[in-house]
């Protein structure tokens, strides 16, 4: 089958359509096949698997998820994509596509409906815009699915990898890993999408883990903490979380500290998440 995302075959819908690109909607399509194989190997998608596929932009990526998956899920938000997509992607009767914003629609209900509830992957070329929003949703609405794999902006990549005391480790570090097992697949220059965009690209995997990466009784007053933590990245830990939205005073954040064995000089950005999961716990015994 003829590939959509050759250079050639992109140009020639866009202008067949007269298709204006959207900066606002983050639409920078790919047009590399070699990049496209390394999204689908590293997704490891078989027969088996069900797949949502978020921003499906011309069908580039879904023409290869269609290709090897059982099914294809793609929702996109621009209705002026959705004649090009019934084109483009006419010869495969497993792609559904529907017109929605990814970020309002009711992913649980959806997978219920179409897939019984079966465990579902995520793939997507994402909008930068709301690279973050998107995969919080999908985390925290705990979607049952396996594996998100994503293209992403390079730098929110390495913050959703980084290890402690490293300057790209902060909340997201933690929210990601709390949920998942991240493994960067590919880095990706601006030269393979139309139009380029400004910066560099990763695909990341993000496995879900069956459990969240540390055991804490309250995840709200968890998540409380390390945003405290890092808002104030230059303060120590006591300063931090004596000054922020858990609302703690000084004496009980002395004690926690203390408690759980963690230096109150130390700064928020050299604590494990094992270590932000004691001290929560302990706040949630406290407060
Ligand atoms: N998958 C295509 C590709 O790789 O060439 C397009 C990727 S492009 C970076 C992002 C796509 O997401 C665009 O088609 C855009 O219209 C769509 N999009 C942007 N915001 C969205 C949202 N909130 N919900 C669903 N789709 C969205």
């Amino acid at each position: 089958m003829e590939k959509i995302a050759s250079p050639k075959k992109t140009k020639e819908i866009v202008n067949q359509y007269q298709f204006k690109f959207s900066k606002s909607l983050g639409q920078n399509f790919l047009i590399d096949e070699n990049i496209l194989m390394k999204i689908i190997d590293g997704a490891e998608i078989s027969k088996e698997d069900h797949v949502i596929e978020i921003g499906p932009g011309i069908g580039s990526l879904t023409q290869y998820i269609a290709e090897k998956a059982k099914s294809v899920l793609a929702i996109e938000i621009d209705k002026t994509l959705l004649p090009i997509l019934h084109k483009t992607l006419e010869d495969y009767d497993n792609v559904e596509v529907i017109n929605h914003d990814v970020l309002k629609v009711d992913i649980k209900k959806i997978i219920e409906e179409r897939f019984k509830g079966e465990k579902v992957k995520v793939i997507g070329n994402l909008p930068y815009y709301v690279t973050t929003p998107i995969v919080m949703k999908f985390l925290e609405e705990q979607v049952p699915m396996t594996s998100l794999t994503i293209m992403i902006q390079h730098e929110v990549a390495q913050r959703m990898e980084a290890k402690p005391s490293t300057k790209e480790y902060g909340a997201l570090s933690v929210a990601v890993q709390y949920y998942c097992d991240p493994k960067k697949i590919v880095k990706v220059p601006p030269s393979v999408f139309i139009p380029q965009p400004k910066v560099e690209s990763t695909v990341i995997r993000l496995d879900v883990l069956q459990q969240p990466k540390v055991k804490v009784t309250d995840k709200k007053l968890f998540f409380t903490v390390v945003k405290d933590a890092f808002g104030k990245r230059r303060k120590t830990l006591l300063n931090a979380l004596s000054s922020g939205n858990l609302q703690a005073p000084k004496a009980i954040v002395k004690e926690a500290l203390q408690e759980t064995g963690i230096d109150e000089k130390r700064r928020g950005e050299t604590l494990s998440i094992q270590e932000f999961a004691e001290l929560a716990n302990m706040f949630s015994k406290k407060l």
